[in-house]
């Protein structure tokens, strides 16, 4: 059978679970990764000690995942717990993130409920886009074979080439660094626990494209 994929977002702006992460001062950092063959950055900068942060509430209660600035995550306690017991595979870190402060935008009670949260990376996987069977426009075939890194205006949906993914249960794939993908073990593991704040749509169906007019045209349909 062949592997299906998703791409992991966090929920909708202004979402039940909406909330943003700001990285509290000082805030250190060192140069994101490059590609070990042809130099071309595939990485953010990187968080480093001390993990403190703010945290600002803009929906109702605190969910188990967030994105900060950069490559770095916030995963609850119990969803890095989880992960761990069960053996998923292709987050990096495990940071404990001390809160400085929480508070809640607009009027309304402080946010109780507030989960420990640990700062965690995806790392770069094997599995590489494959550009004949993926629906990106503007993309030039990539100059390297190791990284793929190539320039691109939108994205239609896109597959993975067969044979490449190692089995990491969420990682960036070559080509495609920035955009977050798990697998189906990922996203049933999500579903069984109900872990929230995380959308997630087969990688077929994908659309980003900042120069869409609105609202997004509907992928369901052209999509095989
Ligand atoms: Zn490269």
């Amino acid at each position: 059978m062949f592997p299906r994929f998703f791409v992991l977002e966090e929920g909708v702006l202004w979402s039940h679970y909406d909330a943003e992460v700001d990285k509290a001062e000082p805030v250190n950092r060192r140069e994101g990764v490059d590609c070990p063959r042809c130099g071309a950055p595939i990485g953010m900068m990187q968080w480093l000690p001390p993990y403190r942060a703010n945290l600002e509430l803009h929906g109702k209660e605190f969910g188990d995942f967030i994105e900060a600035l950069g490559d770095d995550l916030l995963i609850s306690e119990r969803f890095a717990q989880a992960f761990r017991d069960e053996g998923l595979t292709g987050l990096e870190g495990f940071h404990s993130v001390e809160l400085l402060r929480v508070r809640r935008k607009g009027r309304g009670p402080k946010p109780s409920n507030v989960p420990h949260y640990f700062a965690v990376t995806a790392c770069f996987g094997r599995a590489a886009v494959d550009l004949a069977r993926s629906h990106i426009r503007g993309a030039q075939p990539p100059a390297c074979a190791e990284c793929r890194s190539m320039q691109f205006k939108s994205i239609y949906g896109f597959s993975l080439e067969p044979g490449t993914w190692q089995g990491e249960d969420i990682f960036r794939p070559r080509g495609l660094h920035g955009v977050l993908t798990v697998s189906e073990r990922f996203e049933r593991f999500v579903a069984r626990h109900g872990f929230t704040n995380l959308r997630m749509t087969p990688i077929e169906e994908y659309v980003w494209d900042p120069h869409a007019p609105e609202p997004l045209p509907n992928t369901k349909e052209g999509s095989a």
